[in-house]
Order: C-alpha cells, then structure tokens, then sequence
C-alpha cells in the first residue's frame, strides 16, 4: 500500500513545542514532576477523574521511562501521530523503556479506569493510538531487533518500525512479511493483520508470529505461543491491540536474497480502465513471488493523474522474466521504474512520499474479484480536485494469505484477493468538508463490491459493523476479551466489546 503525498512536509513545524522564554525543556520537565499537582483526566467510559498529583509523581517515580504532562518537554513531539489534523491531547503520556513500566502504566489506567491509547508507529489513520484527556503509552523507548540466524526467528520488541526489522534480517538474507513503508509500527501492523510485499509468499505479518509477550489489563506479562496461553495467542494475531500491549514479538523468518525487482510502471490516467482490466485479469493467474498494487491517482493543483502498477518480484532470478512478460500486453508505460533494487530499499521508497503532513482520510474493503462493474464503479465517481489528492489502491493480496484457514488466527479476512483503499488527502488545515462528503459518497458507490474490511483501517464504523467485520471470529474473540480485558480498557481499537464487566 504505497501511498503518495505532492504536498512538502510540515510535520517538524507542525510538532513544535512551546516553551516559555528562559525555561528549558529539562527544567520544565523537573518542575512539573516535582509537584504536577491533580490532573484531571477522562476514564474510559467518558466521564471524569482527577489523579493526586501523588499518584502521578508514585507512577512517575516508578518506571525508567519518562512521564509526560501537557507542560512536558517532549509533550508536544509524543502526543503527535502521523495524521496531522488528528490533534488530541492526553493528560499523561508514559514512555516506558522496559517491560516493567509497561506493566506499571497499564495498572495505573486500570486502577484509575483511564481512557488508555497505545502508540507504536502512530500510524492508525484515524487515530487509535492518541486520545483526549487520557493515557497514552507510548512504546517508542521499546525499540529493538534480535535475529538469530540459526533458528530463523526475530525477536522484536512492542515499540519497534518494521523498517528495522527488514534491515537487521536482510543483513543475513533473510526476511519476514511486513508492511510497505518502513516508519510503520510492527505493533499495530502485526496485531490486525500485515500486509505486504512478499506476504503472497509467506503469509501476513501475523502469520509468521511464533511467540508473544504481552502485558494484559491487570498488569500481568504473559507469554503466548502455540502451547501457552493459547487463547491470547489467536486473539492477538487478528485482534488488534484488544488483549494487552504486546512488549515483544518472535517472528519466523525466511530466507530471501537481497535483490529483488521493483518499483512503478506509470500510464496517463486516460488508460485507467485498460491497466486496470490487466491488473483484474492478472491478479487471478500471477505467482505468489510476485505482488502488484494497481494505483490511481489525481494530484491537487490540476497536475496531470495517473495510474500505476507497484510491483514486487522477489522470487528466483529465473521467474522474472515470466513474471512481467504479460505486462508487456500495456505497451509502453509513460515511465518504467520497475528495476533490480535491494529490498530494504524498496522497502523505505514510500516513506517520504506518504500522508505525513496531510489531512488523510481513507475507506477501505477487500474484495475477492476485480469485475467488470467494479471497474466501471471505481472510473465513473473517480474525480479529480485542485485542493486534494485522490487516490485509489488495489494492493493484491491472495497467495500464502489465503491458504490459511479461517479460523486459524482471529484475522477473518482471508478470502480476500485484493484490498480496495479510496484515499484522499489534503493540505493540513484546509477545511475538509468537502472532500470528506465526496469522499464518503464516492465510497458509497464502492462499498458495495466489498466484503468486510481491514481493522487496521477501522475508522468512523459503528459498533455492530465492527463486531460483523470480525465474522465467525467474533464469538471467540468476546469470550477472549472478557478473559483478558473484561473492563475494556484497550479499547482504542477495532473494539471487540467484553460482555462481562470484570
Ligand atoms: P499505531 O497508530 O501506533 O497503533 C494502532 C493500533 O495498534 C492502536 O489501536 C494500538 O493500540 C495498537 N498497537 C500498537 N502497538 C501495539 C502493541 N505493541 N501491542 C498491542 N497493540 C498495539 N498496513 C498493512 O498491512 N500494510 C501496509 O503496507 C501498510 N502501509 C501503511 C502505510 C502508511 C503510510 C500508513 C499510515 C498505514 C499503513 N498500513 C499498512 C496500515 C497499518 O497497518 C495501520 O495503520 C497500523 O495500525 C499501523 O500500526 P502502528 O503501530 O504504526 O499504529
């Protein structure tokens, strides 16, 4: 899912922190945790509570990590995420570096039933890892890769970008599937699911998890895996953050060359429908060695659109050639981009052209088929903006995603043979009305064609749509949630909802 932005970024100065004349950070920092004072702050449940500035100096003095009020050094920097018109502020922000403060933050919001956000790579378009007048834990200060060649696995703590992970394990050729662009969360990523550009040969981010350690709702850190604590070990490969605070995963790992081949074939938008009518064709007969993501794409200031077909082929030297021989049947591209490139770096050839400093909005389902309508769906509402990118993707899924059954992880998706993405984006702090009502009513035309939809992606969904989306999953994943989280204090999430209160 390779996501382009035309606008410069402005997330730096967008991040600026306020500091008084003549008070530095460090000095802010001593003096508001020498007396914070009461905090007031939000419970999970809406209402209103108000910490003993004791209790929060007790919290303060009790992990490694620091501990964030409003007037913090560093406060502005951490409660940021990556979508810049999500501007929420939390009453504490706790930055645990070990596993200890993580279970010492999860006992203070449990304790003090505090609306509670987990950040890892900030990447939730709508913003599930930041929140309004609550706690947000977040794991930056947990970030680290251990490969160990021999047994093939990656042990990853909770914190970590997955851009680590592919650079410590392609030292030694070796891989596992991740996302597509490498400032991505491992922790958010793999919990709902992991789509990415060899997931068709190895399965989702999830599907290669062979162990994790998680800190559940009452403070305790528990070990899951196949054999142990079995229950949490499929909710938590699907469920999203709804179980705990996963500190460390363990990752099997495969064995890839360095070198793969990739990168964009662009056509003028006028032949949208053509590239697209490959891609629905190609989808169905194309080896998992190979991942395509179809791109339309309509940049603001009346630049000229286009579409594109984002490849992946990691597969041996030998198959290349077969691979991208159909092809062939577009003609000449505009530009051909496609070339032999490491995969780390073709892994991070999207970071600076994501949504960083725009307004994203995004909706998203998966569909099993590319048909004709669809494309005559996706064509006809299609419409350029002066003041917005609009954008569509169809990053293909498929292959070893879907030779994993149903029910084997709680992720309930695995029909799926494409993911159909509308995304628009614009200039942090223009009004948004209109692109979000188009946007909304483009995707009404479009949703139609799609069956269920991608929990990282989860956005302004009500709660049945939710609960529907988990599909047969779902039962099991209450009867987990009210075992680990019964007073629902992960709840910034696709919310599975416990029916017992604890
Ligand atoms: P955060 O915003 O930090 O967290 C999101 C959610 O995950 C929160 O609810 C949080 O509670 C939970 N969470 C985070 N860490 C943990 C943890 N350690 N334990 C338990 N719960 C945790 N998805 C793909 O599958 N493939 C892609 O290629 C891809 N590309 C993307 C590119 C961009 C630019 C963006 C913005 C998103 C992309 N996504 C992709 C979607 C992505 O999977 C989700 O946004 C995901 O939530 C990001 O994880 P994060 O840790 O960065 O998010």
């Amino acid at each position: 899912m390779k996501r382009r932005t035309f606008f410069q970024s402005t997330m730096a100065a967008a991040a600026a922190t306020a500091i008084p004349r003549g008070q530095s950070f460090a000095g802010l920092y001593r003096l508001v945790l020498q007396d914070p004072g009461d905090v007031l702050a939000v419970r999970g449940d809406g209402g209103k509570v108000t910490l003993k500035g004791a209790a929060v100096k007790e919290l303060a003095a009790s992990i490694r990590g620091r501990l964030l009020l409003a007037k913090s050094e560093g406060y502005e920097e951490a409660r940021r995420v990556l979508n810049p018109t999500i501007d929420k502020h939390p009453a504490l922000i706790a930055q645990p570096t070990s596993t200890a403060d993580v279970q010492a933050a999860v006992v203070f919001a449990r304790e003090n039933s505090l609306l509670t956000a987990v950040k890892c790579g900030g990447h939730s378009f709508s913003g599930q890892s930041t929140c309004d007048g609550g706690l947000m834990i977040d794991l930056s200060g947990l970030r680290a890769v251990r490969i160990d060649p021999v047994a093939k696995r990656a042990v990853v703590t909770g914190g970590s970008l997955l851009g680590q992970v592919d650079r410590a394990a392609q030292e030694l050729e070796l891989v596992t599937p991740l996302g597509t662009v490498s400032h991505t969360g491992v922790g958010g990523l793999t919990t709902g699911g992991g789509f990415g550009r060899v997931a068709r040969r190895f399965g989702l981010a999830l599907d290669n998890v062979t162990a994790v350690e998680v800190v559940t709702a009452d403070g305790k850190l528990l070990r899951a895996s196949k054999g142990e604590n079995e229950d949490l070990f499929w909710g938590v490969r699907g469920g999203g953050g709804n179980f705990g605070i996963v500190t460390s995963f363990e990752f099997q790992l495969h064995p890839m060359q360095r070198k793969v081949i990739g990168g964009d074939m662009l056509f003028p938008l006028s032949r949208a429908r053509e590239v697209l009518s490959f891609f629905a064709d190609y989808c169905a007969q194309a080896p998992d060695d190979l991942y395509l993501d179809f791109v339309m794409a309509a940049p603001p200031g009346g630049a000229e659109g286009f579409v594109a077909l984002n490849s992946c082929y990691s597969g041996p030297e030998s198959g290349a050639a077969r691979a991208y021989q159909p092809m062939k049947r577009l003609g000449t591209p505009v530009a051909d981009q496609t070339k032999s490139i490491d995969y780390v770096d073709l892994q991070r050839s999207g970071d600076v052209t994501d949504p960083r400093a725009m307004g994203t909005y995004l909706k998203s389902g998966f569909t099993s088929q590319v048909t004709p309508d669809l494309i005559a769906t996706i064509l006809a509402g299609f419409q350029a903006h002066p003041a917005r990118m609009t954008q569509v993707f169809l990053p293909q899924c498929g292959g070893a995603i879907g030779r994993v059954p149903t029910t084997a992880t709680a992720f309930a998706h695995r029909y799926a043979n494409q993911s159909l993405i509308s995304m628009i984006a614009w200039r942090a702090g223009d009004d948004s009305t209109q692109h979000m009502a188009w946007a909304r009513k483009y995707w009404a035309t479009l949703e139609p064609f799609t069956r269920g939809f991608y929990t990282n992606e989860v956005a302004d969904e009500s709660a049945q749509v939710v609960d529907a989306n988990y599909r047969e999953n779902h039962k099991r994943l209450v009867t987990i949630k009210n075992k680990y989280d019964p007073t629902n204090l992960f709840r910034l999430n696709a919310n599975v909802r416990p029916t017992t209160s604890g």
